[in-house]
This record gives C-alpha cells, sequence and structure tokens, in this order.
C-alpha cells in the first residue's frame, strides 16, 4: 500500500535562496515520524510546503494517493492535513472556544462538537479556559491550543512543528502524553521537535536534515544510537 503522505523530491525557494534541496519523506497512516535537524536545516519549510503556504519549485506531494502539491491551502486542510504551526499562532482576540471552531471552519459534518470534547478531554486546561482570550493565555496553553484547532481539523496526518518550544518541563510532558495518545488513537503524525530524545522516543522513524537535505532516515531506535545522531543532537 501507498503511505497516507508521500514528499517526493521538493525543492523550495525564499526568492533566490534554495532552502530545500530534493527533500523526500513518506508517512505510513497510523504512524509517528519525526523530522530533526538544527536550526535553519530546512523542518519548517518542509511542513509549511506540504500545508501549501509555500509552493514547491518542483516535487510532488501527495495524500493518501492524490497529489495535493499545488492546492491551494483550505483545499489542503478539507484534504486532511492538520497544521500546528511553530510559534503557534492563535488568534489573540479571539476566545478559546473560537479559536477551535475556527479549526472546524471547512468542516460540513455534525460531529465538530463532539471533536471539541475530544480536544478538551485531552487538555481540561483549555475547558477551564474557554471563554478566555487566546492572547490572555499562557505559553503552553496557546500551544495546546494550536495543537488542538489543528486537531479541529480531523486531519488524516496532523503535522506538528516544535510543540515543547519554551514550554516548563511539566507541559512539555503533557503535550508529549497527548502526542502519545493521538498515537495510539490512530492519528497519524509528522513532528519536528528540538528535543531530539524526545522525538526519538515518541516516533517510530526519523528523518534527519542538514541545511536542506535529508542526510539520514531510519527507525528511531537505530537513530538513537547512531553515532553522528548522538553527536550532533542528543548531546552525547
Ligand atoms: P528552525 O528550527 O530554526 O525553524 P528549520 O529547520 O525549521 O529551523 P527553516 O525555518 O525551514 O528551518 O529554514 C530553512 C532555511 O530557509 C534557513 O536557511 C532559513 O534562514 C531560510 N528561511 C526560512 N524562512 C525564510 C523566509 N521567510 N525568507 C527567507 N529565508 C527563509
Amino acid at each position: 500500500m501507498a503511505p497516507l503522505l508521500e514528499v517526493d523530491q521538493i525543492e523550495v525557494f525564499y526568492g533566490r535562496v534554495q532552502a530545500l534541496r530534493g527533500v523526500s519523506l513518506s508517512v505510513e497512516e497510523g504512524e509517528v515520524v519525526t523530522l530533526i535537524g538544527s536550526n535553519g536545516a530546512g523542518k519548517t519549510t518542509t511542513l509549511r510546503t506540504i500545508s501549501g503556504l509555500i509552493k514547491p519549485a518542483s516535487g510532488t506531494i501527495k495524500l493518501a494517493g492524490e497529489v495535493i502539491s499545488g492546492l491551494p491551502a483550505p483545499t489542503i486542510v478539507a484534504r486532511g492535513i492538520g497544521h500546528s504551526p511553530e510559534g503557534r499562532h492563535v488568534f489573540a482576540r479571539m476566545t478559546v472556544r473560537n479559536n477551535l471552531e475556527l479549526g472546524a471552519y471547512l468542516r460540513k459534518d455534525k460531529e465538530i462538537h463532539k471533536d471539541m470534547d475530544r480536544v478538551f478531554t485531552y487538555f481540561p486546561r483549555l475547558k477551564e479556559r474557554e471563554g478566555q482570550l487566546a492572547g490572555t493565555l499562557s505559553g503552553g496553553e496557546q500551544q495546546m491550543l494550536a495543537m488542538g484547532r489543528a486537531m479541529m481539523t480531523r486531519p488524516k496526518v496532523l503535522l506538528l512543528d516544535e510543540p515543547s518550544l519554551g514550554l516548563s518541563p511539566v507541559l512539555v510532558e503533557t503535550i508529549f502524553e497527548v502526542i502519545d495518545e493521538l498515537h495510539k488513537a490512530g492519528t497519524t503524525i509528522l513532528l519536528i521537535e528540538q528535543n531530539a530524545l524526545l522525538a526519538l522516543r515518541t516516533a517510530s522513524r526519523g528523518y534527519v536534515m542538514e541545511t536542506g537535505v535529508v542526510v539520514k532516515t531510519d527507525n528511531a531506535a537505530a537513530l538513537l544510537e547512531s553515532d553522528d545522531v548522538k553527536r550532533a543532537y542528543l548531546g552525547i
């Protein structure tokens, strides 16, 4: 069977600067896959290209066997890519509830409220703050909201960009427990995470990126044991 998400040889430029050079990766249904690499390696650019926020100069991206690269971003969301972006980007002047509802704005089914309850089960803190303006939430709560909003799109593939960035150890633990729960519930996840140890313990496979290129890919357990990875990303 074809992978659920298939990125094939994408090339991306910012003006004349090339950010991605023939990046290929795949994610099978139900898998958690991580993308690790130092700052500026191209991880965020890869996720933004998958969700249609950036158009690749060449290469193709397929979701469930159908080409999605080149489609407008809202169409890509509707097809099943949910993106929790780096830096969170919640709507500061809207309430928690309105932010979550916005995640579902392209949906026409009747299960939106059920999914909102599910988000509140994962993140009880959001339930407590549902009427509060998102801009007044703490960093950790905004991160939960960004993830919750992406979950509200009912994605086939959930893209998580640095979900633990800037959070306290307790909140990082909460976020990763939710990622584990989502995985157990069958959600397919592509995760970027600065904490490579945490990422490789959570994912089943990983891709290592350096300056716009995938330089290594393997099972997470093998990457954890790899000397290059230990030296460059695990500080061992
Ligand atoms: P980080 O963890 O710092 O976000 P990253 O691996 O996600 O790193 P990207 O943010 O994808 O890396 O950046 C890849 C390259 O593209 C870098 O050289 C970066 O400077 C460049 N870049 C990113 N965004 C832009 C932009 N809007 N305009 C120009 N260059 C950019």
